[in-house]
């Protein structure tokens, strides 16, 4: 996510902190930097000038003081401010006082829409809302049946009707069967077009009229930078929307949108697409965006990746076991599985302070590897992976041919499996921690 952006604030800060004592010129230079890369990034020409005016006037005070640290003030001063231009706070959904809260999805074409309302139905159920999907895009019939698919796959119930194209009568039937059984949350995924056009708003404000929505969420597709802000200023000024959730921002997206969406509109983001996934959507939160942006780190958000992909109970279960009978091959996978729930090793690495997106070019962990750690353990008897010291040489030479993988991968994940164990037993014996341990490989 805006690894090019990051990429290159890193720099200018860098030289800034080589220079030591800070003189007017190299914060003017460094700021003439920073607003270039601003302007790369493809961030909106106004709030760019905006937020470098800001800067300016607060980092004449960093002179002043003969701070000890003037790169690390200017660092900080630039962070406030880009939360700022963030949103300054997370603002999460409105939820009716009286169920069901009424959502009601809007944006383009291919914008993400429907997978965005699938992801939010998901994670809306994950907080113990009961959420039903409404399939009001009656012109895209496919539309109907991504929604119906999405919903099986999640389990989450879809209201359709494949007899009308009424999509106020669609949604307020909709809506109906959502009060009937109780639902918490109803989310309304609406028609969008290739461009914005007058049928469809006028559409969308008889909609809107109609079913009165807590939230009108916006998707925007992250990738198309200042355009994705145009389109989101037509979209409000015809239905005043709630809020936006941006998608793509795992792509190439270079951040203009994100950096000026609620700048622009002064609507809150609120929440990223990261991913095609159902779980690949994340709260928004301006001040750990802007840490993540200036490699600060959001530990925050690894904690609750973590704490949001590890299985509580199996985890427990897992700690419990090896406190008791030590660790063996089959709780090693387990911990492995789990830790692979939390995505690619190199995307926790960046929620990590000072973590250079360049930097992980090398650290990429081949998803492959895990696969054959898993057909190793598998072609194990059930002795073997309670007591790997029992796999001699002909047994290894029997387990490569079984996983179809050389002896020396079944080596190297003995001889890691060996260190890990000595590892816990200096710890105590036990997993250390929540997840069970963590197994480096
Ligand atoms: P709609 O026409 O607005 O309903 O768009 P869809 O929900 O059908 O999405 C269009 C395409 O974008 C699909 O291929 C999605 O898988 C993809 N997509 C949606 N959100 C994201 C995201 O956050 N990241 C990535 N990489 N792809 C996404």
């Amino acid at each position: 996510m805006f690894d090019e952006l990051t990429d290159k604030l890193g720099n200018v800060f860098a030289k800034l902190r080589g220079r030591g004592v800070l003189t007017e010129n190299d914060i003017k230079e460094g700021m003439r930097e920073v607003r270039r890369v601003l302007l790369e990034a493809d961030v909106n020409f106004a709030l760019t000038r905006e937020f470098l005016e800001r800067v300016e006037k607060q980092a004449v005070g960093v002179l002043q003081l003969k701070s000890i640290q003037p790169a690390q003030q200017l660092v900080k001063i630039v962070h406030d401010e880009l939360t700022a231009m963030l949103g300054e706070r997370r603002e999460g959904l409105k939820m009716s006082s009286v169920p069901p809260t009424i959502i009601m999805m809007v944006g383009l074409q291919g914008s993400g829409k429907t997978t965005t309302a699938g992801k939010l139905a998901r994670r809306l159920k994950l907080e113990a809302k009961s959420t039903r999907l409404v399939a009001a895009d009656v012109y895209r019939p496919a539309a109907i049946d991504q929604l119906e698919t999405l919903g099986k796959a999640l389990d989450v119930p879809v209201y359709a009707d494949r007899t009308t194209q009424d999509v106020v009568k669609i949604a307020k039937a909709g809506i109906e069967q959502g009060v009937r059984n109780r639902d918490r949350v109803v989310i309304v995924d609406t028609a969008g077009r290739l461009q914005i056009d007058a049928d469809m708003m006028d559409e969308l404000t008889r909609l809107k009229a109609a079913i009165k929505p807590d939230e009108i969420l916006f998707v925007a597709d992250g990738m198309t930078g200042q355009e994705a802000v145009k389109i989101a200023q037509g979209f409000n000024e015809a239905l005043d929307i709630t809020g936006v959730i941006l998608t793509k921002l795992d792509g190439d997206a270079r951040g203009g949108a994100a950096l000026s969406i609620y700048g622009v509109l002064k609507k809150p983001i609120k929440y990223i697409g990261v991913g095609e996934k159902p779980d690949a959507l994340e709260e928004f939160h301006p001040e750990r965006m802007a840490g993540r942006i200036l490699q600060m780190g959001d530990i925050v958000s690894l904690v609750e990746k973590a704490q949001e992909a590890f299985d509580e109970t199996e985890a427990k279960k897992l700690e419990k076991k090896v406190r008791k009978d030590g660790m063996d091959l089959e709780d090693f996978l387990s911990a492995m599985r789990q830790m692979q729930k939390l995505g690619p090793f190199e995307n926790l690495l960046k929620l990590l302070p000072g973590v250079n997106p360049k930097m992980l070019k090398d650290v990429k962990m081949d998803p492959k590897r895990m696969k054959h750690i898993e057909a190793i353990v598998l072609s194990m008897t059930p002795q073997e992976r309670k007591k790997p010291d029992i796999i001699n040489g002909s047994r290894r030479a029997r387990i490569a041919k079984g996983c179809g993988r050389p002896v020396n991968e079944v080596n190297r994940l003995l001889d890691q499996f060996r260190e890990m164990q000595k590892m816990m037993k200096k710890m105590g014996g036990g997993a250390g921690g929540k997840g069970g341990g963590m197994p480096r490989i």
